[in-house]
């Protein structure tokens, strides 16, 4: 381990020599902390020691003029504009949202995280095509130093995905990442994302529920201090066995229990009303096996076919209803104390 961490820090510095050179100016570091202190206020705990009430998975799309970037699409469509998710928010009672970003939408994150602070905080997902070069690492370190983005989210879209979305799944690299992440071809994105010191969300869908586990183990062994939040969860529906039993693969297990690793929890969903297979029995199987200090409570309130006010209440009251076994400060861990602790937001 602490031959890893002294590796690391080297290659860390030389990394970041590099890249202040590329990026730049005193203007721009004097930005940085700026609009990172913007994120939140001074103190690490409210008075009545509660943590705060989070979303940990949000989407904003509805960008402005001055938001544009060079790949905009207007079919690509995640969720509604930054005023409806406050009004939500408001109306339900929840203090802020974790923003999952998209590479067209940095500059429209950016302008609402500076224009409602303490209400909004993103997470930098840029194009996993530009990985692991070094435009794509700068261009994550410019997010999170200068920026104040809270994380990085990887997802790098199953390879079928993308023949069906008419892309050429080999612009991706070889090996191809979405299973061969752990590849050492992909260890500077995860040096520099433990050097940031933000977590690294990674996508967990069905096509990878075999190799996320022990891949991530791999990274996790390399760079022991990594932050990892497991976007979705470790997918639910696939540890629900034929005969209805859950089995969550050893390699998680190890995974969650002997790193930084944290898992969403999105439940409510009109789309998926089983994602946590009958009786809510894998949302018991990993309250039992992590804790409630290992999950956090999410919308992702874009696959939705009303966005009500009920709708989103519906999803916020899911685990206090369906989770009697849950105490009243497990709720509030899973509400926003486990976002507090993993994105360091502070009150
Ligand atoms: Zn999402």
């Amino acid at each position: 381990m602490s031959s890893s961490r002294i590796d690391g820090g080297q290659t860390r510095r030389g990394f970041l020599q590099r890249s202040a050179q590329a990026l730049g100016t005193a203007a721009a570091a004097h930005l940085a902390g700026a609009e990172a202190r913007s994120a939140g206020t001074s103190s690490q705990t409210r008075k009545d020691g509660k943590p705060m009430i989070i979303d940990a998975h949000g989407h904003i799309s509805q960008v402005e003029i001055q938001d544009l970037e060079g790949e905009y699409r207007k079919n690509w469509k995640y969720g509604m504009g930054h005023r409806d998710n406050l009004y939500l928010m408001d109306t339900i009672g929840i203090e802020m949202q974790v923003l999952q970003c998209a590479f067209y939408l940095h500059r429209y994150h950016r302008r609402v995280m500076k224009e409602h602070p303490g209400r909004f905080v993103a997470i930098s997902k840029i194009d996993e095509r530009l990985l692991p070069g070094d435009r794509g690492l700068k261009l994550i370190q410019q997010h999170i130093e200068e920026w104040g983005f809270k994380g990085w989210y990887y997802d790098c879209w199953p390879p079928e995905q993308r023949v069906e979305m008419g892309m050429d799944p080999k612009e991706w690299g070889t090996p191809d990442p979405f299973h061969h992440f752990d590849h050492p071809r992909y260890d500077p994105q995860w040096e520099l994302v433990q050097s940031l010191g933000v977590p690294a969300c990674v996508t967990s869908y069905s096509y990878n529920f075999e190799t996320l586990g022990p891949g991530l183990l791999n990274v996790l062994k390399r760079f022991p201090d990594l932050k990892v939040v497991v976007i979705h969860g470790y997918w639910p529906p696939s540890c629900v066995q034929d005969d209805g039993s859950v089995r969550i693969p050893d390699a998680v297990v190890e995974l969650v229990k002997n790193y930084n690793v944290v898992m969403e929890i999105l439940p409510g969903l009109q789309h998926r009303p089983d994602l946590y297979g009958p009786g809510d029995t894998v949302l018991k199987a990993f309250y039992d096996t992590f804790g409630p200090s290992k999950l956090m409570w999410g919308s992702e309130y874009t696959h939705v076919n009303l966005p009500t006010v009920e709708q989103y209440r519906r999803q916020f009251d899911y685990v206090k209803e369906r989770c009697p076994y849950m105490s009243e400060s497990d709720i509030a861990q899973i509400r926003g104390g486990t976002a507090m602790e993993t994105y360091e937001i502070r009150t």
